[in-house]
């Protein structure tokens, strides 16, 4: 059984639609590689936004609620989500998110590497490092961002939580995780591929109050097995170590289980495969409504229930 690789997507709450994939897609450049429902509530959309093809490591999802209120940040959860840039990049990023009206935070260094913070018009807290490791993905040819300066993937995800402790016996304990360093009260992770995707960092605030789900929060982080066979695995060894882990739930472009870890945050392992291509071609991944087979046949009534958008790549062609 491999360790675990990395963060494979992480899934968050959205207000409207339209404004979603405006900014991810067509501002952050993010390829909306899904345009699907959650599986779970079939009236709401699921949005999937990422590289090219959706590689795992990349891939940033919504639930957009229309008028839902917003979340407040706190403890148990994924407070924050950076995005890798490379150092040349560095300025044409301050200066696209400053021309559309982004307010940039405060930079500062993190562990060497000097981080660009902003939020997403829901509130949700986003970061670019600048970092030169390896970061491989497949950029968008269709993308408004430049080549050399698209972004990378994601480079961490910071957790809020009350205790490292019980988090971290999961990172080092059942996932292989190696521990990187601590800064303040930062406490880094890095998982085995040593590419995108590999850190999480445990923010320790103890008794800092639980965070309320709401537009702009995550819902939850996604970390990579390969296949099936690898997740039953972890499957069974995470019960073993007495984690209340879910079934398998098919999410057709990959298979998930779920458990909440000691701090509250909720943790999914997800399969690499099957992957985004499964149900459309790669010319025009994400351009219509797709349903998983045993939706199909509500596809009018879930057509009729969710809210309308205009999807940018088809408006770009009209
Ligand atoms: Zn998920």
């Amino acid at each position: 059984m491999q360790p675990i690789q990395g963060i494979h997507h992480i899934t968050a709450f959205a207000s409207d639609p339209q404004r979603n994939v405006d900014f991810y897609h067509t501002l952050l450049g993010q390829r909306m590689v899904k345009t699907t429902i959650n599986f779970d509530d079939p009236g709401t959309y699921h949005f999937y936004f990422a590289d090219e093809i959706g590689t795992p490591g990349t891939v940033m999802t919504f639930f957009p609620w229309p008028h839902a209120r917003r979340g407040t940040p706190g403890n148990g959860e994924v407070a924050a989500t950076g995005y890798t840039i490379r150092p040349n990049s560095a300025d044409y990023w301050r200066h696209r998110l400053t021309e559309n009206g982004v307010t940039i935070g405060t930079r500062h260094m993190r562990f060497g590497q000097e981080v660009i913070p902003f939020r997403d018009p829901d509130g949700m807290a986003l970061e670019l490092i600048v970092s030169d490791e390896p970061a491989t993905i497949q950029p968008w040819r269709g993308s408004p961002i430049p080549a050399e300066h698209e972004l990378r993937g994601f480079h961490s995800a910071t957790l809020w939580v009350d205790s490292a402790e019980h988090t971290a016996a999961i990172l080092l304990g059942q996932f292989n995780y190696t521990f990187v360093g601590q800064e303040g009260n930062r406490y880094r992770y890095k998982g085995a591929s040593n590419d995108i995707g590999v850190y999480i960092d445990l923010l320790e605030r103890p008794g800092q109050p639980r965070g309320s789900q709401g537009a702009g929060s995550v819902h939850h982080i996604a970390f990579r097995t390969v296949d099936d066979t690898e997740q039953a695995e972890y499957q069974s060894q995470l019960r073993l170590a007495g984690y209340h882990v879910t079934d398998v739930k098919d999410r057709q472009y990959f298979h998930s289980i779920y458990f909440r870890e000691p701090n509250g945050v909720l943790f999914e392992i997800a399969t690499d495969a099957p992957g985004f291509l499964y149900d459309e071609p790669v010319e025009t991944l994400g351009t219509t409504l797709r349903l998983p087979p045993w939706l199909e046949q509500h596809r009018e009534t879930i057509e009729n229930a969710v809210p309308k958008f205009n999807h940018p790549a088809l408006a770009a062609q009209s």
